[in-house]
């Protein structure tokens, strides 16, 4: 579908233009780009002004059941002929390709998305080092010879791919999302059905090109555009073996009651409301510096964000007035500015719901420390879907902003005083993403690691990740783990295999 053209649009280079041009109304099934079977088509929007990037395909039922066909001819046919060395090398070239065309899929990611240029760039780094670490994975999927106690017997295991995946991306790291869904689906040998997210569908089809160019076999990865009543298909569907999803708990409770009675295989990557804890020892410079983009990095969408701060007493209005310093000097802007460090959220949707956490503070009787606003002014659009980086102190646990996920620039501060106390209070929620202690004593680093219910504990950093390195939610925070070979369990079935000689 022709792209229209709009004020950053013009701003992109030629190959991100290009690209608009040619692929985006259409799903990439079997290796083929196909029409969407209702003809349906959506805008993807532009979050820098609210102006309509391109028309994307809707998927519906149909097009999701020629989606699952090609799925599975691949698994039983050309995917389950290509050995695990040339999975190896295919997963590997599809790392190459995503770092060649680095440059170009950070505009689009940025273009869409809203993030600044410079930070998408980040994000495709990591997902070719996803990728890489993955890469490894295919000759290492070993079973086991085990030593049964009967005689005359020989027992062992085969560890062997689930099957046909259904994989719903979230829009807060579009493509770095697809690529830890996709990475250990390679990786096992099963293939799968891939929907981004409607508001950012455009660098998961830039990637499906990619993949073609890989040589991984048609059908093998299928991506399909469309709304939440696409993911809702794809969850439905029969010949589907194993979802994978990120977003919200909400549709996540969804999709593992679906899943539960499907008895389909599940992995959930849901939200959060992640405790940050700064002890009275801590480096106070780098606390403040880290708790700044534990929360801010991404305009605050991210699901392991550090939203709720708890300073130690002592400490308390040192590091305000620290952090406000932070929010104050960050150049809010649209992404594809060079200086931007916040950019603006991913939708209207997004903006009014966190303009209405901001009212929620206030009128909960938080103190609003800065920001609240829209801002101006820096080249920002008023169609444009910007909030100012805000910050209240003085917050009460009970509060609304204390306890939901707010998944926007708005960090709330509570004060504690003992470390129990601190540990109590930040394990009463129900989430358990991440959690981070600034501190340069170590026992009481590890003392909090052990304490809180959490998939990951940042000390003296936050959200420094790695592809071995599990990662996952305890509690509303979702089921199972992504990333680290941990990930690859999720899409391996056991099967064990016993002989009478
Ligand atoms: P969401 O509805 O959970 O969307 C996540 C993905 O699920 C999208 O691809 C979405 O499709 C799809 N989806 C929606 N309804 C579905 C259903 N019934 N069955 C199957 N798939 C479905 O999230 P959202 O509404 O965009 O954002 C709302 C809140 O979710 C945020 O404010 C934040 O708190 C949380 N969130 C968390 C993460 C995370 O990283 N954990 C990421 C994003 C959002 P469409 O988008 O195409 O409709
Ligand atoms: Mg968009």
């Amino acid at each position: 579908m022709p792209m229209e053209a709009t004020s950053t649009t013009d701003a992109l280079s030629g190959p991100a233009r290009e690209f608009l041009g040619r692929a985006p109304g259409r799903h990439f099934i079997g290796g083929e780009w196909l029409e969407p079977a209702g003809g349906a088509t959506f805008q993807t929007i532009d979050p820098a002004t609210g102006a309509p990037i391109a028309d994307v395909a809707q998927g519906g039922p149909a097009d999701i059941d020629r989606a699952v066909a090609a799925a599975r001819e691949a698994f039983e046919g050309a995917w389950a002929k290509t050995s695990p060395s040339k999975r190896t090398g295919m997963i590997w070239a599809l790392a190459e390709a995503i770092k060649a065309n680095l440059p170009e899929l950070a505009e689009l990611e940025s273009l869409d998305n809203g993030k600044p240029v410079t930070y998408a760039k980040g994000d495709m780094a990591a997902a070719v080092n996803h990728l890489r670490y993955f890469a490894g994975w295919p000759t290492k999927i070993e079973g086991e010879t085990l030593p049964v106690s009967f005689p005359d017997a020989h027992v062992y295991t085969r560890k062997e791919p689930v099957g046909v995946c259904g994989q719903i991306i979230p829009w807060n790291y579009p493509l770095l999302m697809a690529i830890w869904k996709l990475a250990p689906v390679l990786a096992t040998g099963c293939t799968t059905v891939l929907k981004p997210a409607e508001q950012t569908p455009l660098t998961a089809l830039r990637l499906a090109e990619l993949i073609a160019d890989a040589g991984i076999p048609a059908g093998t990865v299928n991506v399909v555009t469309g709304d939440g009543s696409t993911g809702a298909a794809i969850v439905d569907h029969p010949g589907i073996d194993k979802i994978a999803f990120t977003g919200s708990t909400v549709v996540g409770r969804e999709i593992g009651a679906k899943c539960g009675q499907q008895l389909k295989r599940v992995t959930l990557e849901l939200g959060g409301k992640s405790p940050n804890i700064i002890l009275p020892d801590a480096d106070l410079d780098r606390a403040i510096k880290g708790s700044f983009a534990a929360l801010y990095e991404n305009t605050g969408q991210v699901c392991s964000a550090g939203s709720r701060l708890f300073v130690h007493s002592s400490l308390h209005d040192r590091v305000i007035e620290g952090l406000a310093e932070f929010a104050v000097q960050a150049k809010v802007g649209p992404g594809l500015s060079e200086d931007t460090e916040l950019g603006p959220l991913v939708s209207a949707e997004q903006h009014e719901r966190v303009l209405g956490y901001i009212d929620s503070g206030t009128s909960e009787g938080a103190e609003l420390v800065t920001g609240g606003g829209v801002p101006a002014g820096n080249g920002i659009s008023e169609g444009g879907y910007f909030v100012e980086p805000t910050l209240f102190s003085g917050v009460s646990d009970e509060m609304k902003v204390a306890r939901e996920e707010i998944f926007g620039p708005v960090l709330v501060a509570l004060s504690f005083d003992e470390l129990d106390e601190v540990a109590a209070r930040a394990n009463d929620t129900d989430y358990g993403l991440a959690a981070g202690v600034w501190t340069r004593d170590i026992s009481s680093a590890h003392r909090l690691a052990a304490m809180i219910r959490a998939g990951n504990v940042y000390i003296n950093n936050w959200g420094m990740g790695d592809p071995s390195a599990p990662f996952g939610g305890y509690k509303a925070s979702g089921v199972g783990r992504e990333k680290g070979h941990a990930n690859l369990d999720a899409y391996l079935e056991v099967k064990t295999v016993t002989t009478r000689l």
